[in-house]
């Protein structure tokens, strides 16, 4: 079922004046490949977007792409592009290997043209001021907000974090960081997600040549408080790079689901980190891995 709506109001008069700007509403229903059922009819995406529609100021266009809603200022085209070459995309490969919810919630992602609009529309719509010039999810709203000309990679990151808080109730911050930064670089290999090698990696070799990385075991056991507040700038990168290496194993998605099975009994992931590695000593294994983080280039 595909049903588009261009410059079309079926609602009261006092409204139709409103809508005499190019809007479409488009929504592209998934294969029935995933199983699971999304928590949202069709209805529901109506009337969310009935509602947005009234927010959405002139020059931007929609689009429902389940389980988001895509409002863009770029031409349709590519608004439309977008929400299918990259969300649909990512939606589809994360869904295969890791989650079987959508998210709890019907999230706007707002796709700015540039950063003037991104600022601009971050104040007007929202009443907010980015810290970051990429792009970041404002859960009051529940809208990913990104300045698209900075590139896809941030958007990837923040449609990993939903999809996380709807599957693994509890993951702590440094598994939700490192796997929606894994794919802030990332392509297609063999029919499934992949992470490449990014601007992460400069900074923690880095931090591994001065020898100031924490352990597994602390990193693992950092509160979310700690991870953000107290990061001494290598959390990120080494969680994405632990998780970019156990990819490069072949044991990322296994990791990812037997963590999420055992997070009663391990909330950390470290002695499933363990299990999955297949090592018991962890100094020695960390001497391992930065030896291969070392040896990783970007670009
Ligand atoms: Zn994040």
């Amino acid at each position: 079922l595909v049903f588009i709506v261009t410059g079309i109001y079926t609602g009261c008069e006092k409204e139709k004046a409103q809508m005499m700007r190019p809007l479409i509403i488009e929504a592209i229903h998934a294969q029935p490949a995933v199983i699971d059922t999304t928590e949202f009819s069709d209805a529901d995406f109506m009337q969310h977007v009935a509602v947005l529609e009234k927010q959405v100021p002139d020059g931007f266009s929609v689009f429902v792409q389940k389980p988001f809603v895509v409002i863009g200022n770029e031409s349709p085209a590519y608004v439309k592009m977008r929400a299918e070459k990259t969300i649909k995309w990512a939606v589809d490969l994360l869904k295969k290997d890791y989650f079987k919810r959508d998210p709890t919630d019907i999230i706007d992602i707002w796709l700015f043209k540039d950063k003037h609009t991104y600022y601009r529309y971050a104040q007007e719509l929202f009443g907010d001021t980015p810290s970051t010039p990429y792009g970041y999810y404002l859960e009051s709203d529940k809208a990913l907000l990104m300045n698209i000309s900075t590139g896809g990679g941030t958007l990837v990151h923040e449609i990993v974090h939903p999809f996380v808080r709807a599957n693994f109730p509890g993951c702590p911050s440094w598994f939700d960081e490192g796997l929606a930064s894994l794919y802030e670089q990332c392509g297609e290999k063999d029919g499934h997600i992949y992470g490449y090698t990014n601007w992460r990696l400069e900074g923690l070799q880095d931090a591994i040549r001065k020898g100031s990385v924490p352990s597994f075991l602390d990193l693992t056991e950092m509160s979310t408080y700690d991870f953000y507040m107290k990061d001494k700038g290598t959390n990120y990168g080494q969680s994405r790079y632990l998780c970019y290496y156990l990819q490069e194993k072949g044991i990322l998605v296994r990791f990812y689901h037997e963590f999420r099975e055992q997070r009663a009994e391990d909330p950390t992931g470290y002695k499933t980190l363990k299990k999955v590695l297949g090592v018991d000593d962890m100094d020695e294994f960390k001497r391992e891995w930065e030896s291969f983080v070392l040896g990783l280039t970007f670009p």
